[in-house]
């Protein structure tokens, strides 16, 4: 079984600060991680290979050189062979020309059973991405897995909905994208750290004349969507806490409701 697990470099959001003046992203000094849903769909493609040692488990990303460290963290988990789309072609992509991009590198990779993807990135946000590849691909989709269960050339997944699951099954090859309730990623482990430092380039890097793309295609070039402006909100209401027994604390607060005209005075 062929599985290509699509993996972006993402800063670490938890690090992250907004210029106030220019509204943008302070990128200086912000850690880039593995995208966290990533590491869900790598990890459910790990323990297929765990299951049948004929699994192959392709890491594939687009993004600038220093993505090759993401792909080496899963090469490090038990990938088998990593790929990182670059070219300055490729940059100033939105999700449109991202999919346009990966598509033709999972072109040739063909034949492959599975693609999984991260629900979504915590830096774009938009989850457009997986979806946007299979429609490339024309292969089933299932989005918001939380559950897997492989069969003969087919797989069933549990679909995490609002209030509930659904059971979908779909015809491999297919793409899924992965939550964070699909399973426990693991950690590198010792014998490929010591096997991956020890080989000159474990990272391919596949640029525009290789796939073969139009650049109109790709990058800023091949993409849609228009950024009009971005900004930080600012709160539009004042907090006031409450202070006193919670007796004085009720009765402030019904005063401040009636004061709002919420409830009856
Ligand atoms: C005009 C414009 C310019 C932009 N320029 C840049 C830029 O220069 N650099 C940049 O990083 N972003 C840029 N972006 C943001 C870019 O659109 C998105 O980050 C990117 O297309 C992925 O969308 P997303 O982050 O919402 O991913 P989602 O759709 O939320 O991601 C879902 C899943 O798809 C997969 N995936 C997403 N992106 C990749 C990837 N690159 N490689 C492999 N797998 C992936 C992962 O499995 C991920 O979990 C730009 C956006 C616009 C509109």
């Amino acid at each position: 079984m062929k599985i290509i697990v699509c993996v972006k470099q993402v800063p670490d959001t938890k690090e992250i600060r907004i210029d106030p003046e220019k509204g943008t992203m302070i990128r200086k000094g912000v850690p880039s991680i593995i995208n966290p849903d990533d590491r869900h769909a790598l990890e459910y493609a790990l323990s297929l290979k765990d299951q049948d040692s004929n699994t192959e488990v392709v890491v594939l990303s687009m993004g600038p050189k220093q993505a090759k460290n993401a792909l080496i963290e899963c090469l490090c988990m038990g990938a088998d062979q990593a790929i990182l789309l670059s070219d300055s072609a490729f940059s100033g992509a939105d999700t449109w020309a991202t999919a346009n991009t990966l598509a033709a590198a999972v072109r040739k990779l063909m034949p492959f059973d599975l693609i999984l993807c991260g629900q979504q990135a915590i830096d774009g946000d938009t989850a457009q991405v997986g979806p946007q590849l299979a429609e490339r691909l024309a292969i089933p989709q299932v989005t918001y897995t939380r559950a897997i269960q492989l069969e003969d050339h087919a797989i069933v997944v549990e679909r995490q909905m609002e209030d509930g699951y659904e059971v979908v099954k779909a015809a491999l090859p297919a793409l899924i994208t992965a939550t964070r309730k699909l399973n426990t990623p693991r950690y590198m482990n010792i014998r490929d750290i010591v096997k991956i430092h020890q080989m000159d380039d474990p990272v391919q890097i596949w640029d525009l004349n290789y796939l073969k793309l139009d650049p109109d295609q790709t990058g800023l070039k091949g993409s849609p969507t228009r950024v009009k402006r971005s900004f930080s909100p600012t709160p539009s209401s004042e907090v006031t806490f409450l202070t006193g027994s919670t007796e004085e604390m009720v009765s402030s607060l019904l005063d401040a409701l009636k004061n709002l005209n919420l409830i009856g005075k």
